[in-house]
């Protein structure tokens, strides 16, 4: 299972030299089932997938685009994705609906004018959509698990699975709002069955502690809590996400410096940085 970041912010940080190693576009990751694959799952559609879509390899003719929700900074990649306007092109579009509005229609309310020019409809691809919840479900190359976990308005974390390993992807996650009275049951903490044992968790870790106590209901987690969850899911590998736009690759580097650098932790930490590729069994053996 190959991956390859594209974008790795919590929203769009101005591209320059003081953000060269982490990157400055939002939440995209590409997934690659193996060598051979001609199909390609993408979690989230950030600002990152309009390179993405740029050096695709020509074999591809399907991507299953995973929505975790649908706040800017996880669709205003979208309209700029250039298989959306292929017809030789197959594309299917995962996410969350609403108790009032499947994902078609709270879709549309960015994929129309006024904000933006071209309607859902007049793409050139063989789209599909897709509500999703919680469940499970194939997609080429990949079992797909879901569940609603803690982050305002309708949210969900995936699990993805094949014979060459596990990654579970929480980008926008507190789970210390919704887990401080499940402290002696973890099952039932937010997101916990999504990440246990999984040999790749890619993670919410926008704020330091004093950046979190001032933001407390944002949907967020600080460092410390993100390294908490890992220990209490019990996984191989943690790669720290959704940068704080704010942070400056000097800042980022002092951040992770310091989890690093603590010696105690049963997993392996290496944050998420725009452009890096690896392979999930590789990484949970580190
Ligand atoms: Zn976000
Ligand atoms: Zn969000």
């Amino acid at each position: 299972m190959k991956v390859t970041v594209w974008g790795t912010r919590g929203s769009q940080a101005s591209p320059g030299p003081d953000t060269i190693r982490y990157g400055g576009n939002t939440s995209c990751v590409e997934l690659q089932a193996d060598a051979e694959a001609d199909a390609r799952v993408v979690l989230d559609a950030g600002t990152g997938l309009r390179r993405l879509g740029v050096e695709l390899s020509p074999d591809v003719r399907r991507v299953d685009v995973l929505l975790t929700h649908l706040h800017m900074d996880h669709i205003q990649g979208l309209g700029f994705f250039s298989p959306l306007f292929r017809p030789d092109f197959e594309v299917h579009i995962w996410g969350p609906g609403s108790a009032t509005a499947d994902l078609h229609t709270r879709l549309t309310r960015y994929m129309s004018p006024p904000l933006f020019p071209v309607r859902l409809q007049e793409l050139a691809c063989d789209l599909h959509l897709h509500d999703l919840n919680e469940g499970c479900v194939e997609v080429p190359g990949f079992t797909v698990r879901t569940a609603l976990v803690c982050h305002p308005g309708p949210t969900v974390g995936y699990r993805l699975e094949n014979e060459h390993g596990s990654l579970a992807y929480l980008p926008d996650h507190e789970p210390r709002l919704a887990c401080s009275r499940f402290a002696d049951s973890p099952e039932w903490c937010s997101g916990f069955e999504i990440a246990a044992g999984v040999d790749v968790l890619i993670h919410d870790a926008q704020y330091s502690d004093a950046e979190y106590d001032q933001r407390v209901g944002w949907g967020h987690s600080s460092l410390s809590q993100t390294l908490a969850f890992a220990r209490l899911a019990n996984v191989k590998h943690l790669m720290p996400f959704h940068h704080d736009p704010a942070h400056d690759d000097d800042t980022l580097d002092d951040f992770f410096d310091g989890a690093t650098a603590r010696p105690v932790e049963p997993f392996t930490i290496g944050a998420a940085r725009e452009g890096m590729t690896f392979d999930v069994a590789a990484r949970a053996t580190v």
